[in-house]
Parts: C-alpha cells; structure tokens; sequence
C-alpha cells in the first residue's frame, strides 16, 4: 500500500520522505509507530486533487463530508474503491442477518454524503431491493414502511426513536413489517437502543464508519451486540492515548487510528478519526474471523472537561440504560458562575415516580465523578431530531 501510494501521490512521498519512511522500512504492524498521522485538518487544507494517490482520469466518484466547521473535506474513488466500498457494507447486512430477501429503506442522506449511496449500494450488492427514501420526510417513510413491507430501516439512532414513537403513538405496528434496523454515524446509547427496539418490536445493529474511511460500512454489529467487528481485510486499526499518542491496551478507551490496507483514490495513512472506542482482546464467539471495538463512546474533541474531569455524554447514556423511568433523551449543559467555578446541568426525560430523581443524580455522580444538577422534563419535551443529536452544551465562555 505504501509503494503505491508514494508512487501515485507526490504529496504523501514529501510527507512520508520528511518523516524518514520508505515502504521498505515497514515490515511488522509495530513499524507502523513510525509512521507520520494524518488528520481531518490535513485532508482538508491539502485539498483533495494534490493528495489523490490516482490521476484525476481513474476518479469515479467524490463524496464530502459535512464540514460543520470551514472547508469541507473531499474524498475521492476510483472504480475498484466504489466496488470493495458495495461489498463491505453488503457485509454488514449480512451481520445483520440481511439476505437478498430483504427490503432495505435508505432514509439517510444522499448526495455529496456517503450514507445514502453506501446503504443502497450495499443492498444492491446482497442482491436485496432498496427502499432510496432519503432522510426526513416522516409521513413518505411510513407510507413505504406500509406500503412495500420494508424489513430493514436505515437511519439514524435519533430519526429511529422519532420513527418508532411515532408508530406507537398510531399503533401501526401490526401493519409494518420492519425485523432490523441499522443504524450509524452518531454515537447512540444502550437506553435509546432499548426504546426503539421495544417500540418497534425490532433487532438494531450498530454500523461504524467515517466519509474518509470510504463512508458507512467499515465494521458492524453481529448478532451478539458485542462491540463491532472491524473488517480487518481493509482497514488497520491501532488505538491510542489522544494526548500521548502512544497506542493503549486492549479494553482501555482511546482515540481510533485507521490505515486504509486498499483504498486506492484517497488512501489513510494512520488516520486520526477523533472517535473513542476500545479493543477486544478476545475474538468474538460468533465465529467471525474480524477483530472487535467497542461501539463509539464520543468523540475525542466532544469530551470536555468540567473542574478537571472528563465528561462524554456516553457516561449519561449508561446510567439511563438501567434506570426504566429515565431518558433516554438527555442533554448536558455546562455553565460557569461569577467566581469561575463550572457546574454540569443534566437535563433529562423522566416518568414522576418518587424518588427516580434522587437515584439518577446518585448514579451520575457516581459514574462520572462530578455532583450534576438534574433537571427532570416531562416525556417528550426535548427535541426529536432527524439528523444527528447534540447533547452537549458548554456555555462557558473559554
Ligand atoms: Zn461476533
């Protein structure tokens, strides 16, 4: 992969030769510490066509990614990138129990996003019939959901729960058909996975994968809901301490750092995902010969500090995962007084069973190390979104 890059990009052969690297330098996975990161910032400012590794004639395809700060990052593929791109995500349908028998609605975004065109075109790969209904538009979801009998959703965690709650509220259930759901690209909890699940009588497998990684499709759920299997064929996975850099051990949180080992157009040399997520030791007993992380638990630049601890909204989602009455729609908001001190404001859905407060501020103190301010809200009153949730609101002024 090395050669081939360095040979296509005059980019990545400064950028490699600055760093003392040959292809030939590299012969063991503990090698790849030498190698230099590469970061969002980076692909960004280099601009797509200088760091292409393939001449702009053999690019089939770009897509963007959603670029909520400053320029967007353009990712390019060429014919064979597009074709290992169908057969992953086909993969991932198939650990998700998906069969050519399926019927897969794609109510994810399409265009200079990935989401769209990697859910369909993996289900066209498994041979399955895909359902292009795009994200939002709720009534024209339901109507397929009914109409063609779809079995499998593809949306996010969020649009789901708006979905289900939805269906409930109309008692449509005995009309769908919908057995899995498949969901990605926002970090969602175990207590938002329950809710859906229940509601809408379904099995929901969780997706990873990033627009510079390709798109959707870069690991998947399998029916053991243990953590995701990395598929290992076409990417390298180390993981690392965001602030050393050094790699951790298995089971320990750290940033995820991903090496494409085929991407031809725009290959990732130890790139720095800024998602958070842990090794399995152990294979899976599911058989399946690709290694594990644990589902996304943040994001390195989401995690916050508040008087010196780090605080991830997943600390909130695994409180309100074991707690009925509670969530699972939160928010965390986090302001600082007149004399400079922080404090941490959880604002969260809950029944009016007595005492649920006062076991909920317990269990937050206690996994995230911090007295917390609980607000309860009535069911229903925090904003339902159909693209991705923020959760945390820091108010300080930094
Ligand atoms: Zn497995």
């Amino acid at each position: 992969m090395l050669a081939r890059v360095t040979s296509g990009s005059a980019y990545l052969r400064e950028k490699l030769a600055a760093a003392g690297v040959t292809p030939r330098t590299i012969g063991h996975p503990e090698d790849l510490a030498e190698l230099p990161f590469t970061t969002k910032e980076e692909l960004r400012e280099t601009g797509m066509l200088r760091y292409a590794a393939v001449t702009p004639d053999r690019i089939v395809r770009v897509h963007s990614s959603s670029g909520t700060t400053g320029r967007r990052t353009i990712c390019a593929y060429t014919a064979r990138d597009v074709d290992d791109w169908a057969d992953m995500q086909a993969r991932c349908y198939r650990y998700a129990g998906l069969t050519a028998d399926d019927r897969i609605q794609v109510a994810v975004g399409y265009g200079l996003w990935t989401a769209g065109i990697g859910f369909q075109t993996g289900a066209e790969r498994l041979g399955a019939m895909a359902v292009p209904t795009g994200p939002g538009n709720t009534e024209l979801q339901l109507e397929m959901l009914r109409e063609l009998r779809s079995t499998a959703l593809s949306a996010t965690a969020s649009y789901l729960l708006l979905l289900a709650e939805l269906v409930e509220k109309r008692g449509l259930r005995p009309e769908l058909a919908l057995r899995v759901a498949i969901t990605g690209g926002e970090r969602w909890g175990e207590a938002t996975r329950a809710r859906i699940e229940s509601l809408l009588g379904i099995e929901t497998f969780d997706l990873y994968g990033l627009t510079e990684l390709w798109g959707p499709g870069t690991g998947a759920e399998c029916s053991r809901h243990d953590g995701i299997h990395v598929w290992s064929d076409h990417y390298h996975v180390e993981i690392i301490d965001p602030e050393t850099l050094e790699p951790v051990p298995p089971g320990v949180a750290g940033e995820i750092v991903v090496t494409t080992l085929n991407k031809e157009a725009t290959p990732l040399i130890r790139y720095r995902t800024r998602d958070l997520s842990y090794r399995y030791p152990d294979p899976c007993p599911c058989g399946s010969p690709y290694p594990r992380i644990g589902r996304i638990q943040g994001r390195s630049d989401d995690q916050v500090k508040v008087r010196g601890v780090i605080f991830v909204p997943m600390q909130v989602d695994t409180v309100l995962a074991d707690l009925p009455g509670a969530g699972p729609e939160f928010q965390a908001h986090i302001d600082r007084d007149a004399n400079g001190r922080d404090s941490l404001t959880i604002r969260v859905e809950a029944t009016g069973e007595p005492g649920l407060g006062e076991v909920l501020e317990r269990r937050l103190r206690d996994r995230i190390g911090l007295r917390v301010d609980l607000d309860l809200l009535e069911p229903g009153t925090l904003p339902r979104s159909e693209g991705k949730t923020r959760r945390v609101f820091d108010h300080r002024d930094l």
